[in-house]
């Protein structure tokens, strides 16, 4: 199936559902993480990183820095967009050496990308559905046909 839609109750499922996720990830792939602040995009990510042998609890929301890396199985690199009033600040960052180098690229806020969006990216969209309840879902746009297993 090439989208798929999970509820989650706690923000433990949400970061086990990263972690499942995360398997079907390689070497420079990237993966945009949609939603409104408090949705879940930074617990998701600890759950990736778990599944590439990283302490979840070491990942945090970048907050004064547009990117934090982490030395996995795999190279994550975590950006966090949220501040980025305009896409040239990530000339700073280099971030396209990150986008084709041979890590994973996560990305939070990245609508904030603009012009230098990649074209092919997982998409993760989460939102509220009240309290804790969370609904997520995941596609990968350019090739709707993508085998997603969870
Ligand atoms: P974002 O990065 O999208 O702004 P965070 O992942 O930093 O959001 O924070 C999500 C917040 O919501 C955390 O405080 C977390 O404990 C809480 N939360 C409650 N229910 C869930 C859930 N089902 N999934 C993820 N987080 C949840
Ligand atoms: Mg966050």
């Amino acid at each position: 199936m090439s989208k798929v839609s999970r509820i989650t109750n706690t923000q433990e499922e949400t970061l086990g559902l990263g972690s499942l996720f995360a398997r079907n990830l390689k070497a420079k792939d990237i993966v945009f993480l949609q939603g409104d602040l408090g949705a879940g995009k930074t617990v998701f990510t600890k759950g990736i990183a778990k599944a590439l042998g990283l302490k979840p609890q070491m990942v945090n929301s970048p907050t004064f820095v547009l990117m934090n890396f982490y030395k996995g199985r795999l190279p994550l690199y975590h950006f966090d967009l949220y501040r980025l009033e305009n896409p040239k600040e990530l000339k700073s960052v280099s971030f396209d050496e990150y986008f084709y180098g041979d890590g994973i690229s996560v990305i939070e806020w990245p609508e904030r990308l603009g012009k230098f969006s990649p074209n092919e990216f997982w998409l993760v969209e989460l939102t509220h559905q009240g309290g804790d309840k969370r609904q997520i879902c995941i596609s990968y746009p350019s090739n709707p046909q993508r085998k997603i297993s969870l």
